[in-house]
């Protein structure tokens, strides 16, 4: 497909500035049989998350008698994208993407206080509209503090980048696609420290900084519906685990 224009009159195509967000709807507790979950809506991503753990490392040879392991999952669901039916089971792009979300939860659990144990992250994209890392991150953070697993902070992960020459935050499909550049970013809010920067194209070193701002600023809105998911989800009588419907 020819690359659509990204940026008419100012403006992103869905009408956005380009320091904003798409709309954003999180909430924990959503699956009764996981330890902890969370279930996010970001632009047209939806995605699930259930949480594990710590349990017993299964199996044994793999358990280190110093710390937990982290086990992460992440899928696309068959129906995730309009295009076509993603094959399912692992592709190397689920494969990467397992093992650096993986990197970004294990700099920010305290292990060492579980050895011998296993914790487990499945996230699930049941529909995929750019940025499903960045929402798959920010939901894994919800679901883990939902199973009560003490971190150091709680991650939130963002997308940044270039499209049609302008740097702007939290990339669609399109601009993800068709943009001169994509940098998701994981970031500890806390005390700023970035858990995971990719990136696919070119950009400056100005404009990563600029990037970077933008980023910034967004992880604080990012944190902060983070933190009032997990307020709604513990005030009042823990109830039932129900999906948004
Ligand atoms: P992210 O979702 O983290 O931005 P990518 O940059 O790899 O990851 O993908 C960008 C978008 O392209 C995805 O969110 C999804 O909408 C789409 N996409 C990814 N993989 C496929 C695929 N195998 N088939 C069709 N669309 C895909």
């Amino acid at each position: 497909m020819e690359k659509p224009t990204l940026v008419v009159e100012g403006k992103r195509l869905d009408g956005r500035a380009f320091d904003q967000l798409r709309p954003i709807k999180m909430k924990a507790h959503v699956i009764n049989a996981a330890d902890g979950s969370a279930y996010v809506e970001w632009g047209d991503n939806k995605v699930l998350v259930g949480v594990y753990g710590p349990k017993e490392c299964l199996p044994r040879h793999m358990a280190n008698p110093y710390k937990a392991i982290v086990k992460c999952r992440y899928s696309m669901a068959p129906f995730s994208v309009l295009e076509e039916r993603i094959r399912t089971g692992p592709s190397r792009r689920s494969t990467e993407l397992s093992m650096v979300i993986r990197q970004v939860f294990e700099h920010t659990m305290f292990l060492e206080a579980y050895p011998e144990t296993e914790i487990d992250i499945f996230i699930d994209i049941l529909q995929a509209g750019g940025g499903t890392r960045c929402a798959g991150i920010t939901a894994a953070s919800i679901a883990l503090a939902d199973a009560g697993i003490p971190m150091r902070d709680l991650i939130c992960a963002v997308s940044a980048g270039k499209i049609d020459g302008q740097i702007a935050v939290d990339l669609s499909k399109d601009e993800d696609n068709y943009g001169e550049a994509d940098v998701p970013v994981a970031i500890a809010p806390r005390n700023k420290d970035i858990l995971l920067f990719q990136m696919d194209g070119l950009l400056t070193r100005d404009e990563i900084e600029h990037m970077l701002d933008l980023a910034y600023s967004a992880s604080s809105v990012i944190n902060r519906m983070q933190v009032d998911a997990l307020k709604e989800a513990y005030s009042g009588e823990r109830t039932e685990a129900v999906l948004p419907l």
